[in-house]
């Protein structure tokens, strides 16, 4: 069953996996409070940061949303908003055209930053922690999006048939109840 918890359980669990100092080596590697770890041979002390993360919101002219189905865990199956992590050294807006032009082969034209939500992301039976930042985009005209990567399957839902529910991640559910509140102040119950 997948483990759910927040905050500084979560942190304290992540921790418990980390033995041994990155830096020197020591098994003298203690929790020094719900943020990092401190080395007593070394002294250097490892904070644990949230992972970022994009994802976009994609209307057509129709105000259709563009919405992916996940090929892979975690949530096989689900839906999603295309997007992904953000590499080392890049733009949020750099991550999120790379992982567009990856998942459904559609190049973005001028991302708009709209709002970040804290997520936590199954990992090798870790919960990383995340901030997702969420963009809403423009595509080419005319352009086709192609599944692909990590995407089973992508198609358009018009805002007002748009079943939360069937969103399998935690913060791209409440992402997209926030989109949908905004936009035609639809409100789910089910959250
Ligand atoms: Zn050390």
């Amino acid at each position: 069953m997948k483990k759910t918890y927040q905050g500084k359980e979560q942190v304290m669990d992540f921790f418990s996996k980390f033995s041994f100092c990155p830096s020197c080596g020591s098994a003298d590697f203690e929790i020094n409070n719900e943020k990092s770890k401190r080395c007593k041979a070394c002294g250097f002390v490892y904070y644990l940061n949230a992972s970022a993360a994009v994802a976009a919101f994609i209307l057509n002219e129709k105000k259709e949303l563009l919405v992916c189905r996940r090929k892979k865990d975690p949530a096989k199956g689900t839906l999603d908003l295309p997007g992904g992590f953000v590499d080392n050294y890049e733009t949020a807006e750099e991550a999120l055209k790379r992982e567009i032009m990856e998942e459904l082969q559609l190049e973005v034209e001028n991302p708009t930053y709209l709002f970040s939500l804290p997520n936590e992301y199954e990992y090798s039976n870790l919960l990383i922690p995340t901030l997702d930042l969420f963009f809403l985009c423009q595509i080419k005209k005319d352009l086709i999006p192609i599944p692909s990567d990590d995407v089973e399957d992508c198609f358009y839902v018009p805002l007002e048939k748009i079943q939360l529910e069937l969103f399998g991640l935690k913060s791209v559910k409440k992402a997209v109840e926030i989109f949908l509140r905004e936009q035609i102040g639809k409100k789910c119950q089910n959250i």
